[in-house]
């Protein structure tokens, strides 16, 4: 069988010989702990729980799904995005539902690009713009984050031709995998240097809701005249956790909200409905759900900061995301050796920088979705790792 070259073109799985290092630790008994997987380990609310079992029983939600989202559903997000941003939106044009918003991420390439145009995005960032890029024949052009730069891309040094070539600018603050945070000022920075080339902002706002220490993300639309030049991506799956239910949005710029509504009505069916009423619950009675789980994620990454300081990593305390990001000790080189060999001695798995691109290198990642029996367990094997004790 001859798979087209979109498929050929997957790159492997990154982690190849990370897993194959797991498994060999799995089969000689070690207790592997990953803190490597972003999916949140706190079960959905429980009241969410029961709005859901309670729409599975309608026989009205057993039917297909409208493609662009049940209207009250589309209010709900309106509502949210008004309470939480101060953005006002018309939900019958500027909002649309997805199967999570990876699917969106996924298909926004399928509206804008065309073989050979050119997709702007961060090196490191999350793969699937990239991939979504390919599938569309596109050409992505990564643009290098660094430390001094609070991992914010020089929109200012992106060539005129690339530029011209461009159609889309990928952004993704608070940014998974670094961490990092963006101000309106940067927003509003990007916003202007949109409208000069022309080219379409997707902002992938996934850790709106995961915070700390009371930071407030601000989402792009909140820029005067935002809607004009972007959309942006948000999700129930991290503030909520609902990762399972799949539930996400695309709002922003009427035009390109209607083209991934047409791409979506031929390619999916839509979030089951019982699943919508659960989000209109959640968007709408949030009680103190999204409080709670920061209040654990805020533990867990003081303990995890405290641990890794140990370990000689140097690294800013995350205002928000569920991730960690760690310089390593200017003698380790390689990222991937440094994660192997933490495996090897300790059975803790954390995430090479260099997967989320050539400029993650020198860096891991550490996800805080991790039971904390599970967590303090890691740590205390990292803290007699760094002690120079034998763990395992
Ligand atoms: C988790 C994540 C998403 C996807 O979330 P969905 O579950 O598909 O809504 C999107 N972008 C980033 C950067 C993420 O980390």
């Amino acid at each position: 069988m001859k798979l087209a070259r979109r498929v050929e073109q997957l790159p492997p799985y990154l982690f190849a010989r990370i897993s194959e290092l797991i498994a060999t630790k799995r089969a000689a008994g070690v207790d592997v702990i990953s803190l490597g997987i972003g999916d949140p380990d706190i079960p959905t609310p429980p009241h969410l729980i029961e709005v859901l079992q309670r729409a599975a029983e309608k026989p009205a939600n057993h039917r297909y799904p409208e493609s662009d989202g049940l209207p009250e559903l589309r209010q709900a997000i309106a509502r949210w995005y008004a309470k939480r941003h101060g953005v006002t939106l018309d939900p019958n044009r500027e909002i649309v539902p997805l199967i999570g918003s990876k699917e969106g991420i996924g298909h926004l390439p399928l509206c804008l690009i065309d073989p050979g145009d050119v997709a702007l995005m961060t090196d490191p960032g999350y793969p699937v713009y990239e991939i979504g890029t390919m599938f569309a024949g596109g050409e992505s052009v990564k643009l290098p984050l660094r430390e001094e730069d609070g991992w914010l891309p020089r929109l200012d040094d992106i060539p005129v031709e690339v530029a011209r070539r461009a159609k889309v600018l990928w952004l993704n603050y608070p940014n998974n995998p670094t961490g990092a945070v963006a101000d309106r000022a940067f927003f509003a920075h990007a916003v202007a240097w949109a409208r000069e080339h022309d080219v379409l902002i997707a902002h992938d706002l996934a850790y709106a809701d995961v915070v700390y220490d009371g930071y407030e993300p601000s989402s792009i639309l909140e820029v005067d005249g935002a809607k004009d030049v972007a959309i942006e991506f948000n999700s129930l799956s991290k503030a909520f956790n609902m990762t399972g239910w799949r539930v996400g949005m695309a709002v922003g710029n009427a035009t390109v909200i209607n083209a991934l509504t047409r791409v979506k009505t031929n390619l999916d069916s839509g979030i089951p409905q019982a699943i919508q009423e659960m989000a209109i619950a959640a968007l709408d009675d949030p009680r103190d759900a999204i409080a709670q789980h920061n209040a654990i994620y805020t533990r867990r990454r003081d303990r995890v900061v405290a641990v890794l300081r140990e370990l000689g990593l140097r690294l800013d305390p995350p205002k928000a995301s569920l991730y960690v990001w760690a310089r390593l000790p200017a003698a380790e080189r390689s990222s991937a050796e440094f994660a192997a060999r933490l495996i090897d001695a300790t059975g803790v798995v954390v995430t090479p920088g260099v997967s989320y691109g050539p400029s993650g290198e020198g860096y891991i990642r550490i996800s805080l979705t991790v039971p904390d029996d599970r967590l303090e367990e890691a740590l205390r094997r990292l803290s007699a790792f760094a002690r120079g004790e034998t763990v395992l």
